[in-house]
């Protein structure tokens, strides 16, 4: 026979080079029928993963990765064409529209049915049950079965039977629950279980009956077609073949968090739940610390204002960011709270509280100091300021907090203390000290033509009013002189009582001689009306020098006393005047510059 059947001759391939060679070894014939180059019509079924299917991206499955394989391996071109079940594969086959089946159940009856001829099996693998997760697998009789109409042998129970037209239909009904089980070969259930859209399957393999797959020619090309499909089939290496299965039957799904959820919701609801829970549970500590730090700032200012009520004091904050001033000013009888005042220190707040209180905060970092300002109510006072700074950890000035004392009657205090030191005790003008000083000071300030005049005044006789009246009454007499002196001069003149019956005034801006003279006269005048007794009054002798720029305590205090000693040599009651050695010099002895003054 010239003419030998594709059984045979793979049975020869197989005896002679498989399994020594997984290569593909064609006769002159089929390669000449590869070289015509026609491409081959297979038709593909789209829904039966994971053999031949469609998805996104075109068909795929373990049958088009095969076809693909021996397209590779032997040259031989295909074009897959979408069918949709058995019926239309018939029709297609019939009409010639088709050249081959890219996977049928290797069946002859199907193989019959369809009018193709079968490639030796490429694929084989057991059938298992399906079963939907709720179903006892234990407690089989009467279940629902899914089958597939016109699908040839189904192996099991045929009672209770639901058709369905494709297998992918049976997956799905059981799935659902509107069928108990299905019966599937192992590699579709591999496929379906491992898809996370099957989430309610479990799988038993318990049928020992074989499942496989060859692909179907259609009687026009099983010449050479049918030997070359064999002679792929049984050179592909078995972990090739294993490779195709894997590929197709795990489930490679991009993770998106969309498909995430969908296959774990439960898991995605209580995480997301718990997430909640804890941000909740977070707020709410937050809020709790909030409310009780609240509590304790309002707790520590009640503290704060009533330690603030306890003193008599007021005590400030300036807050260097905000520039505002807050006083806060303490109980009154009026009012028993603490008052707090806020100012804006970059408007009114200078005027309120007094510039000299900023000032001082903002050039010093601490420190006490007094000062006379103008205060809360508006009147000046006398304020000691006690401050201290507070910096921030970059060390800016953040607060100064300061206590402020009113101190008027201490500044008064202190003023009576210096006036009564200066005093003398008994006459109240002042006393030698004090006296002396304030000469030397107006002597000192004397300039250019000014002239200043010191007068020593010493009471006539008083050692006899004394003797005659009394030391009390020599007492009265001495307050007397005094406060007439007190009254005669300008307030700026300078009034003072050495010690004992002697009196010092010095007297500034005398214009000239005749000015002093008449002065001097004018005071001899009016001691003269001070009565000490009926028929006896008081008279002093006055000894003046006058002083110019220049002029030294000493040498004018002794011009003075000569001069007082002379209207005392003269007779007393009368007063005599020195002129300055320069002027006295220049123009001789003035008889002249003495005299007794007013008579009365
Ligand atoms: P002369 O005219 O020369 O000044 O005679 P005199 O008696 O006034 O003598 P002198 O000025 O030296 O005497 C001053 C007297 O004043 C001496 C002293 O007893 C008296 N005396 C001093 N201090 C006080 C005082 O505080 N009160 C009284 N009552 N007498 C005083
Ligand atoms: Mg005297």
């Amino acid at each position: 026979m010239s003419r030998r059947t594709p059984i045979f001759s793979t049975t020869l391939y197989e005896k002679y080079f498989v399994p020594e060679y997984n290569e593909i070894l064609l006769s002159d014939a089929e390669s000449a029928y590869v070289g015509e180059g026609r491409t081959l019509r297979v038709g593909v079924v789209t829904n039966r993963p994971p053999y031949q299917f469609m998805d996104k991206k075109g068909f795929a499955g373990i049958s088009v990765d095969f076809l693909q394989y021996i397209a590779e391996n032997t040259g031989l071109q295909f074009e897959l064409v979408p069918v949709t079940g058995t019926q239309q594969q018939e029709q297609l086959i019939e009409s010639g529209a088709l050249d081959m089946m890219a996977g049928i159940t290797y069946d002859y009856q199907l193989a019959q049915t369809l009018g193709v001829a079968m490639t030796r099996p490429y694929l084989s693998t057991q059938y298992v049950l399906i079963l939907n997760d709720a179903v006892n697998e234990q407690e089989m009789s009467g279940r629902r079965l899914a089958v597939v109409k016109n699908l040839g042998v189904q192996p099991g129970d045929a009672e209770n039977l639901v058709y369905f037209d494709t297998i992918d239909e049976c997956i799905r009904a059981v799935n659902r629950g509107e069928a108990d089980a299905t019966y599937v070969d192992a590699s579709t259930a591999q496929y379906y279980i491992n898809h996370p859209e099957y989430n309610q399957l479990k799988v038993i393999s318990q049928i020992h009956d074989q499942w496989q797959l060859c692909f179907g020619v259609a009687k026009s090309q099983t010449r050479h077609l049918l030997s070359i499909l064999n002679k792929a089939i049984a050179s592909v290496p078995a972990d090739q073949m294993q490779a195709f299965v894997y590929d197709n039957t795990m489930y490679q799904q991009q993770i998106t968090l969309w498909s995430f959820i969908q296959s774990h919701p439960a898991e995605v609801v209580a995480v997301v739940l718990a997430f909640l829970l804890c941000i909740v549970a977070l707020l709410l500590i937050w809020m709790r610390q909030r409310v009780k730090a609240n509590r304790k700032m309002a707790l520590d200012l009640k503290k704060h204002l009533q330690i603030y009520s306890l003193v008599n004091d007021y005590f400030i904050e300036y807050d260097f960011q905000a520039d505002t001033l807050m006083v806060t000013s303490p109980a009154t009888d009026q009012e028993d709270s603490v008052k707090i005042h806020t100012y804006s220190c970059g408007d009114a707040g200078e005027d309120i509280v007094g510039g000299g209180i900023l000032d001082y905060i903002r050039a010093h970092d601490q420190g006490v100091v007094e000062m006379e300002q103008r205060w809360l109510d508006g009147q000046n006072h006398w304020l000691r300021l006690a401050v201290k700074t507070v910096h921030d950890d970059e060390g800016n000035p953040a607060y100064t907090i300061g206590k402020v004392t009113m101190i008027d009657e201490e500044k008064r205090e202190q003023e009576l203390l210096i006036e009564q030191a200066q005093q003398d005790g008994l006459t109240g003008v002042l006393n030698a000290r004090a006296v002396r000083l304030q000469v030397e000071q107006n002597l000192a300030e004397l300039s250019g033509q000014e002239s200043g005049a010191l007068l020593l005044i010493d009471i006539d006789n008083f050692k006899s009013i004394n003797d005659t009246f009394g030391h009390m009454r020599g007492d009265e007499i001495l307050k007397k002189v005094a406060g007439l002196l007190a009254r005669s001069f300008r307030s700026n003149d300078v009034v003072g009582r050495p010690g004992g019956d002697e009196f010092i005034v010095y007297m500034r801006n005398v214009r000239d001689l005749r000015d002093l003279q008449d002065k001097c006269g004018d005071l001899c005048g009016k001691v003269r009306k001070i009565k000490i007794a009926s028929g006896r009054y008081a008279t002093i002798s006055l000894g003046a020098a006058l002083a110019c720029s220049g002029s030294d305590y000493v040498e004018v205090y002794e011009r003075a006393d000569k001069a007082l000693y002379q209207a005392k040599e003269k007779g007393r009651d009368r007063y005599e005047i020195a002129l300055p050695e320069s002027v006295s010099e220049a123009a001789g002895p003035k008889e002249d510059a003495g005299g007794r003054g007013l008579e009365s």
